[in-house]
């Protein structure tokens, strides 16, 4: 025996879903491919559930619930304490894995599971929030109090660009609040899950109460008219969202669906513009611009678009794009090559409208596997409302600058897209930042900070069509979207008090 087994002889690892505790032990009747993005190979294999298998999850999250819900909040604080100790002591082997099948550079990545963290220490104090009222003395020897209770099973359905941080968003706070979770992460890179879930199961998380299934569209939209799934916690992008909510509100169920974006930053003819130019380079081509909350849109307003683009796309020369596991790499590869083909589709598109291609990332060098999915930072400048550039979300490393005469101007511009997610200005004119956070229907702003992802103990969420649905995700709102309150009134009679009926709708 030489301690090899079959599995370790095949190159291609297979990604099974994790479903009452244990791996799945069926046949799939579909898989995916998982590629390596800085080589183009292939990687390893994901099973794709149908709807059996979510069936399968759902009962072994419904069967989990009753137990899970009754364990004391001291017990499910314990445990989120422990799977806290597990993340963060390896975080770099979490990180290494969103890496390899994501594309990112290591420290991008590390930064990922470092914001996933915060999410979980936010989680090891719900039980602060979920705290009731209490009224004495209502009405005369009547009590009232309020008592907050989850859900029962919640889906969670997240994205390719935050394989770690999304689930991490929700889950710590669904399971928190005393649900039970099926979660359904993006099949392009679908092993962080279950690393997240064998780390669940080692802090002692009862068998059952987070369930991971594999798959694609069918998976989702089984979940979504699941009877006994209570809730949906979504991040993709927006027509996939926009069906989501349509489809899981229809079924009766909550649902928060988090879609795409196209975030503005404004530059006022007053800022430090190496400050701006520094920004606008990290939070447009940083994640090769996969971030939901990346930079893609520069509004320049006059004067400054001449020297604002210099400085872009100087900065943009010294950028080392290639695999993201190198020392000293920046910028990654796309995630498929089929997304790399599409946001290079954008470069000719936008030329062809008219805008100025001033940076072509495909000339870009690259320290990488020729294979890879690569596009380097492209940069065009006198980009208009109505090109493609401008109206889609692109999702790659692609920046467009607009050039605007007035603050007036760039804030129409931003408010007439359809997309709220993100914005930022910068301005060292503090009236004029206090103005555009008034004015502005972004859900989430920055002021002289490119990417304003809010803290774990605020909520994260979009306006317009960046957010279907009401609750924003993670922190007070998360914990909110995840529970359903109840109301009780009490009187216990005493002698001195003898009952009579009454038809009249009690006074005092
Ligand atoms: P996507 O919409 O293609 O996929 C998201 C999830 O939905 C995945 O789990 C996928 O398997 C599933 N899915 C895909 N197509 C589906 C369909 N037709 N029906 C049902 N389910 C389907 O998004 P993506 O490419 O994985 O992620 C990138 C998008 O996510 C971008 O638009 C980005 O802006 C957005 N995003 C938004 C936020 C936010 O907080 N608003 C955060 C991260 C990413």
């Amino acid at each position: 025996m030489d301690g090899v087994t079959p599995a370790d002889r095949n190159p291609l690892r297979t990604t099974t879903h994790r479903i009452g505790g244990r791996a799945y032990q069926g046949v799939a009747g579909r898989t995916g491919e998982v590629f390596d993005p800085a080589t183009g190979r292939v990687a390893g294999r994901v099973d794709l559930a149908d709807a059996t298998v979510v069936d399968a999850a759902v009962a072994a999250a419904a069967e989990a619930f009753p137990r899970w819900r009754d364990t004391s909040l001291a017990r499910r604080s314990a445990v989120l304490f422990a799977f806290r100790e597990a993340l963060f002591a390896r975080q770099d082997e979490l990180a290494a894995l969103v890496t390899a099948e994501h594309g990112k550079v290591l420290s991008d990545a590390v930064g990922e599971v470092r914001r996933g963290l915060e999410s979980v220490e936010f989680a090891c104090g719900v039980p602060y929030l979920l705290r009731g009222g209490f009224t004495e003395n209502a009405s005369t020897g009547v009590d009232v109090h309020s008592i907050r209770q989850p859900l029962g099973v919640v889906g969670v359905i997240s994205p390719f660009n935050f394989p770690a941080m999304v689930p991490l968003w929700f889950v710590p706070n669904a399971i928190a609040c005393g649900n039970t979770v099926v979660l359904k992460p993006s099949e392009k890179d679908p092993s962080a899950a279950n690393l997240l879930a064998d780390w669940f199961a080692e802090a002692g998380l009862p068998a059952g109460v987070l369930n991971v299934v594999h798959g694609d569209r069918e998976a989702v939209d089984r979940i979504l008219v699941h009877p006994t799934v209570k809730a949906v916690s979504f991040v993709g992008s927006t027509p996939v969202a926009r069906h989501v909510y349509e489809t899981g509100t229809r079924a009766g169920k909550r649902v928060q669906a988090l879609g795409g974006a196209k975030n503005h930053m404004v530059v006022l003819p007053d800022a430090d513009l190496d400050l701006a130019a520094d920004a606008a380079v990290s939070a447009g081509y940083g994640s090769a611009g996969e971030r939901c909350m990346a930079v893609s849109v520069v509004v320049a307003v006059d004067p400054v678009g001449d020297d604002l683009v210099t400085r872009i796309a100087d900065r943009i020369g010294r950028l080392t794009v290639g695999d993201g596991r190198r020392p000293g790499v920046e910028m990654g590869p796309l995630v498929t090559g089929a997304h790399r083909d599409r946001v290079a589709s954008y470069l000719d598109a936008g030329r062809a409208a008219g805008a100025e291609l001033v940076v072509d990332g495909r000339d870009h060098p690259v320290d990488g596997d020729g294979g890879g999915f690569w596009l380097g930072p492209t940069l065009f400048d006198r980009v208009t409302s109505a090109m493609s550039v401008y109206t889609d979300e692109i999702f790659g490393p692609v920046l467009s600058v607009v050039r605007v005469p007035t603050y007036a101007a760039a804030v129409e511009l931003v408010n007439s897209n359809p997309y709220g997610n993100g914005t930022a200005i910068f301005t060292t004119d503090g009236g004029a930042a206090r103005r555009y956070q008034n004015e502005v229907e972004v859900g989430m702003v920055g002021v002289n900070v490119p990417i304003p992802v809010p803290v774990a103990y605020y909520s994260f969420g979009g306006w317009k069509d960046s957010l279907f649905g009401h609750a924003h995700a993670y922190g007070p709102e998360g914990v909110d979207f995840y529970l359903r309150s109840k109301v009780v009134t009490t009187r216990w009679p005493t002698p001195s008090h003898p009952s009579a009926p009454t038809l009249n709708f009690p006074q005092n």
